[in-house]
């Protein structure tokens, strides 16, 4: 789509691909600052937890960007919902600034709903792809609004609800976004499920065990080998792994034994794809402060989150976009079977 002709259907700048605000006067003569984006998104952009920071060093310096005190205790049921988050998190919804890097491209971020995968769509559509992402028909109301901010972009926005523990889902969702879109550039591997037991082995379930690695694992073989046959050279494939991929955590022995996994095959995968001229590298988080948090480790563990890292506090997934990006595009072209870690200071080895 021409960049004219979306600026005009959305409303958005056309240096920053950021929403536009308007001023109007109101009735007592003061200006109000207002936009084009529906209620959803005003108050999506208004949910960020950017520290306010008047001291542009204050502003800058990592340990201050972002809250960095203890978190207030809070629960939620599994899959976790964003709304629910105290604080929410940031997406990028009002930092993230496009500069045309991915006009044209096509993608596909599983678990895009929400956290991480919510990001990086903001952050795809801002620099100019179109993007399908997947999520748990339980997450609807997530889903719904990363619609809207695809959208509120000027991008195309496919939203595909089911369980990717299931290997005809995989399948179908790559034939539904390439059917769309008319083809597939990147694909984002970064739903994930995670759950922590108190007991170690002992109380992890073979169920649980399975689902675990069904989710990370199984999804990634299968929903990689449905896309192969339509990734071009210059295509890109992301893994999510994470930092217990290497720091593994007694309760989350499954789930780091899914991201070991994850790193070996975002190896074996760079190797055996490199000659299709198809690059595939992986991104490592660290404590990052997403729905998956809340409703999968215990109270007294999210009241600390992420203050154990060298940067003392939680990151936010708008920490993770730029990365995302960056082995999208051939900014990247000479970087494959690469693991980026995003840990806060934290080594990955
Ligand atoms: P999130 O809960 O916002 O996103 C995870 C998404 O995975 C969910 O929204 C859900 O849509 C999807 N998902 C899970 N199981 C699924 C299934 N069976 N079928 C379909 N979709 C399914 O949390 P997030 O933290 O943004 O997680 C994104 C990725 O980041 C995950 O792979 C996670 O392991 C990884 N990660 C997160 C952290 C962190 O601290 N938040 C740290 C390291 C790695
Ligand atoms: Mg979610």
């Amino acid at each position: 789509m021409a960049q004219d002709e979306r600026n005009e259907e959305t409303g958005l700048s056309e240096e920053s691909g950021q929403p536009e605000e308007s001023e109007q006067t109101d009735d007592s003569g003061q200006v109000e600052s207002t936009t084009d984006l529906d209620e959803d998104i005003a108050m999506a952009l208004e949910n960020h937890v950017l520290n306010p920071a008047e001291d542009p060093e204050e502003a800058s310096d990592p340990r201050t960007m972002y809250p960095s005190g203890e978190f207030e205790p809070q629960a939620q049921d599994y899959p976790g919902w964003t709304e629910a988050m105290i604080p929410r998190p940031d997406h990028g919804e009002q930092s993230y600034v496009g500069h045309h890097r991915m006009m044209g491209f096509r993608t596909l971020i599983t678990g895009g709903d929400s956290g991480i995968g919510r990001a990086v769509a903001i952050a795809f559509a801002r620099e100019g792809a179109d993007v399908a992402f997947t999520y748990l028909p339980e997450e609807e109301q997530d889903a719904e609004l990363t619609v809207q901010l695809i959208e509120a972009a000027g991008s195309r926005a496919l939203a595909l609800p089911g369980d990717l523990r299931d290997e005809e889902f995989c399948q179908e969702v790559i034939a539904q976004t390439v059917e769309e879109f008319d083809g597939l550039n990147v694909l984002v591997n970064n739903a994930g499920f995670q759950m922590t037991t108190s007991q170690g082995i002992e109380d992890l379930s073979s169920e649980q065990f399975d689902r675990t690695f069904k989710s990370n694992v199984y999804a990634l073989f299968w929903l990689t080998k449905a896309a192969l046959p339509h990734l071009q050279p210059g295509s890109s494939i992301i893994n999510t792994s994470s930092i217990q991929g290497y720091h593994p955590s007694p309760s989350l022995i499954d789930y780091a034994a899914t991201k070991a996994a994850i790193n070996s095959m975002t190896f074996s995968l760079a190797e055996s794809l490199g000659s299709k001229g198809i690059r595939v590298n992986a991104v490592a988080p660290g404590p990052i402060w997403t729905p998956l948090q809340p409703p999968t480790q215990p109270e007294e563990k999210i009241v600390k989150f992420g203050q154990d890292t060298p940067l003392g506090r939680a990151g936010q997934p708008a920490e993770l976009a730029a990365t995302y990006v960056l082995l999208a595009t051939e900014e990247s072209s000479y970087i494959s079977g690469s693991v980026i870690g995003v840990t806060g200071g934290k080594h990955l080895a």
